[in-house]
């Protein structure tokens, strides 16, 4: 088997070849590659080619690729339940642990996805408010809900644009969107229709258009115009939930939401997503109260348990100061190496083990910031250092990811291989 017959094949059955976007390499060019198996930080292709993983599934791994620990957790789950559609206490376990550890998380309720947690969750808060305006910042990415899959309006700030095709303008004109790192566009709307909106949603770490820390104060300012003029604050925890941190991005600002969502890693590599806070919103959703939100796999057993034996170690062993030294130093010895052999110079913004490769430039919060020509200087990096066998994300707007089981083998092997792949940039 090779990637191309695999892609040219799929190419019949499935649209563009792929079951999400970025996976085609549509924006880095070349053929994707079929992987058949990965453990630890090693991906191996359908040819038996290994690569060394910093795409890591996208965020959910942060102990790389079945960690043994997990792998027996869900070995076992495997030899009890796939499914109940009914009550078990596995889920319990796991909304106990969260609920014990964050004190924001009064209440949580289990879906299959981040889009789905966003969804739910922008129910509940326009249910909570009587509102039907939700704001938004262009550059943070909340799934695929038709609502949210706006960008900003070319008019007036607030409006907004669909982002994809077959969304109504029925559906976007409750959605207003600004750009991240801007106070004063954020008061003016504030100003103008702050007692229009129901929630304000942001990834409090965007990471998802490039990686974007916002100034605390930014995201203080958000927190209290919403609280005065009776919007609630939605975190979209998805990607920085568990990563950064315990507590996320919350944890670290001290800013608690009114609602967070939650993915990725809180599955363990399992398709599990959340949505949790105040109880008396939670307390809005079905059976205890109006919103209505269901799922037939909800809960599912293997999902909660790899998510349990996920979190449980990651507060056991607080992997995240390590893991934050190594892609500090990591990253920068790799930005060494690339400025060895390029024109312009490369940089690393990193945060946490979330890091972005980008051409050196004054700090980037909001994405009209970010220089036109990334990527494609971006598209030459992925495929020279993809030759030498290391897998980015196959986009320069995708952050990289590092696990507890990239050590200092598996960085210095990377380096080398880095080093190899310059003579070809
Ligand atoms: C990945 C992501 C989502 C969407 O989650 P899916 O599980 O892909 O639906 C939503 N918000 C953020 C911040 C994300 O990173």
């Amino acid at each position: 088997m090779n990637s191309n017959e695999l892609f040219e094949r799929s190419r019949k059955v499935v649209p563009g070849g792929v079951h999400s976007p970025v996976r085609s390499f549509s924006s880095v060019g070349g053929t994707p590659i079929f992987f058949q198996s990965a453990k630890g930080a090693i991906l191996t292709d359908v040819s038996g080619r290994e690569y060394i993983d910093y795409c890591l599934s996208f965020g959910p791994l942060l102990f790389g690729h079945r960690h043994p620990e997990i792998q027996e957790v869900v070995e076992d789950t495997i030899h009890k339940a796939w499914s109940f559609g009914a009550c078990e206490p596995y889920s319990l376990e796991l909304a106990e642990f969260i609920v014990g550890k964050i004190p924001w998380v009064e209440k949580i309720r289990f879906v299959n996805s981040g889009t789905e947690a966003v969804m739910s969750a922008l129910r509940v808060a326009r249910a909570f408010t009587g509102r039907s305006k939700i704001l938004k910042f262009d550059g943070c990415y909340h799934g695929h809900l038709d609502s949210l899959l706006v960008k900003a309006g070319s008019g007036l700030a607030g409006e907004s644009s669909s982002d994809s095709e077959g969304i109504g303008p029925e559906i976007i004109q409750n959605t207003l969107v600004l750009p991240l790192d801007d106070e004063k566009n954020l008061e003016n709307l504030f100003d103008v229709m702050g007692n229009e909106i129901a929630c304000v949603a942001i990834e409090p770490l965007p990471a998802n258009y490039g990686l974007l820390p916002q100034r605390i104060e930014f995201l203080k300012r958000i927190q209290s115009l919403s609280k005065k003029h009776g919007a609630l604050l939605l975190f979209d925890e998805v990607i920085s939930g568990f990563r950064v941190g315990f507590a996320g991005m919350a944890g670290i600002t001290g800013i608690a939401p009114d609602l967070v969502c939650y993915g990725k890693i809180i599955g363990g590599g399992f398709p599990v997503g959340a949505y949790a806070g105040r109880k008396d919103l939670m307390d809005l959703v079905a059976p205890s109260g109006p919103v209505y939100q269901a799922g037939t796999l909800s809960a599912n057993p293997l999902g909660m348990r790899a998510g349990l034996a996920t979190l449980k170690k990651a507060w056991a062993e607080d992997p995240y100061p390590n893991l934050s030294k190594t892609t500090d130093m990591f990253t920068k010895s790799m930005v060494e190496l690339l400025n060895q052999k390029s024109d312009k110079e490369w940089e690393a913004v990193t945060y946490g083990s979330l890091f972005w490769l980008k051409e050196k430039t004054p700090i980037i919060r909001a994405i009209s910031e970010i220089p036109s020509s990334h990527k494609s200087r971006f598209a030459k990096l992925f495929h020279a250092v993809l030759n030498q066998g290391i897998y980015l994300a196959p986009s320069g707007y995708e952050v990289g990811f590092l696990s507890t089981v990239h050590d200092f083998n598996i960085t210095e092997q990377t380096l080398d291989l880095t080093k190899k792949a310059i003579q070809g940039l």
